[in-house]
């Protein structure tokens, strides 16, 4: 029997993981490893709160695995060169990993896949991110679907896999093979301004268990209300793997059973996981989206790009309560309520004429649950560009969101606590003007 390296990416948990399942039925010897690989760490969108997030994560990850007998082997480098190394040592000739849809992500695998074949390796990933890969919904000539509704009818319909089974986990606890500590956030270079969630696999399936008991009955009445707790707070551990999709819904199964009259708050939750799988798909097939519009006739627009403007939006400076409540929140805690994440989105965009990927970057580093596919595709959704876009005419008045969602002011009050009083500053911008030159801007610079 050979050992089998498990490369840990965006799957750092040990229950209910593709790859490591299947890497522990066919082997004792189950050598896990994590690669701090310089080029993604060092990516200008790579942000403190998701990194000490990470860092959160591995700690737990490590425990766990020493726990169960093993030992969690952290490196640095270049992944192939550390896998190769690691195989030298080793004498593992086998690795196993789940997919990743981030184009660069995928760049990466098919490269280390390519080497360690020439090498003699043999290589297997897994699908594991996802209950539906991209190639798994199609429509029936064949092509991708880029509008949600008739993507998630399929969806629905499709059966699903159940969580793996708990495997036992054994690994050669060796401790010959050399292995870096975790690092620290200050060490990798990044400080950290918010106060992040805790990180884990024991976290994520705490997260889940309260909100499988409570929240998600509730889930489509009062999730769209930022001063309200109604959603799962689950993205930065779907986003790290920590808890998976496939644990989510078995959870939601279970509790649609004892609760069959909420089966309708329940379906709108299902719905979100949908949207994450859609945004998934888009990517996989679409890998053009990561860099620019999904519709590329949209990437002549003019936009102002006014740095002002940018600065007071990234401040939650702007004297629109709503758009500066929500960019602290942002700022202060690395996390943004959904329906806030549109807002801002459209305010950018739409009020300030700010290139919405100004607005992706700085998303990607202040943001705990930071994720390709999912903020690639609700940018492009806020700004017109994307698959199933809000057209770019519909949009988002600010203080109307406010009085619809944020009635009381109470979220308003939490973060910008002097937003009624007359130091308050005044709007940065006049939304009925920049709504007409929004329009015209969309209208003149669109080409095709
Ligand atoms: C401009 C913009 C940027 C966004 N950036 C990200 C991002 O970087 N990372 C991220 O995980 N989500 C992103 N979202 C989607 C969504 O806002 C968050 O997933 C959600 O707010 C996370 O909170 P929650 O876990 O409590 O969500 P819940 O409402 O409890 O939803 C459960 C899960 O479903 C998924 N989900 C929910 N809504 C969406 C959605 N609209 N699109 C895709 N997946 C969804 C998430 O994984 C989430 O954890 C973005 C949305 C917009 C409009």
């Amino acid at each position: 029997m050979t050992a089998i390296i498990h490369w840990f990416r965006r799957d750092l948990r040990l229950g209910d993981n593709t790859a490591l399942h299947a890497a522990c039925r066919a082997s004792r010897e189950v050598i896990p490893v994590f690669i701090f690989d310089p080029a993604v760490l060092r990516a200008p969108e790579m942000g403190a709160p998701r990194v000490a997030f990470l860092l959160e994560c591995l700690q737990s990850l490590r425990k766990n695995i020493e726990a169960a007998g093993g030992r969690l082997i952290l490196r640095e480098g270049d992944p192939w060169a550390v896998l190769r190394k690691l195989g030298q040592e080793t004498g593992a000739t086998t690795l196993y990993f789940n997919r990743d849809c981030e184009p660069r992500a995928r760049e990466r695998d098919a490269l280390v896949e390519k080497q360690a074949r020439a090498s003699g390796w043999e290589v297997r990933s897994f699908k594991d991110d996802v209950i539906h890969e991209g190639d798994e919904i199609l429509k029936a000539d064949g092509k991708p679907y880029v509008v949600f509704t008739p993507y998630a009818k399929v969806w629905r319909s499709r059966p699903r896999s159940e969580p793996w089974p708990v495997v036992k986990f054994s690994s050669i606890p060796d401790i010959r093979i050399e292995s870096q500590t975790v690092p620290t956030l200050t060490g990798l270079g990044f400080t950290l301004e918010a106060d992040v969630p805790a990180g884990g696999e024991r976290e994520g399936r705490r997260l889940l268990k309260q909100f499988a008991e409570g929240p998600l009955f509730t889930y489509r009445t009062r999730r769209d209300f930022p001063a309200m707790e109604g959603s799962s707070r689950l993205s930065p551990h779907l986003a790290l793997g920590t808890v998976s999709p496939r644990t989510v819904l078995a959870a939601v199964d279970r509790a649609r059973l004892t609760h069959p009259s909420q089966s309708a708050e329940i379906d709108v939750f299902v719905g979100e996981i949908i949207w994450r799988e859609f945004y998934r798909q888009v990517l996989w097939h679409y890998p053009h989206a990561a860099a620019g519009c999904f519709r590329p006739q949209y990437d002549a627009l003019a936009w102002e790009n006014k740095d002002k403007h940018f600065a007071a939006w990234c401040a939650g400076r702007t004297g629109f309560p709503i758009v500066d409540a929500a960019m602290r929140q942002l700022n202060q805690t690395g996390w943004m309520h959904n329906r806030l994440r549109m807002i801002v989105a459209m305010f950018l965009t739409k009020d300030l004429l700010v290139n919405w990927q100004w607005g992706e970057r700085y998303f990607m580093q202040k943001l705990v649950d930071a994720d390709q596919a999912s903020n690639n595709g609700g940018w492009q959704w806020s700004a017109g560009t994307g698959t199933d876009a809000a057209p770019y005419f519909r949009i988002f008045n600010p203080n109307s969101q406010a009085a619809k969602f944020d009635p009381e002011g109470k979220f308003i009050a939490r973060f910008v606590p002097e937003a009624d009083s007359l130091s308050y500053m005044a709007p940065i911008v006049d939304h009925a003007q920049q709504r007409v030159k929004a329009l015209e801007l969309y209208r003149r610079g669109r080409v095709g």
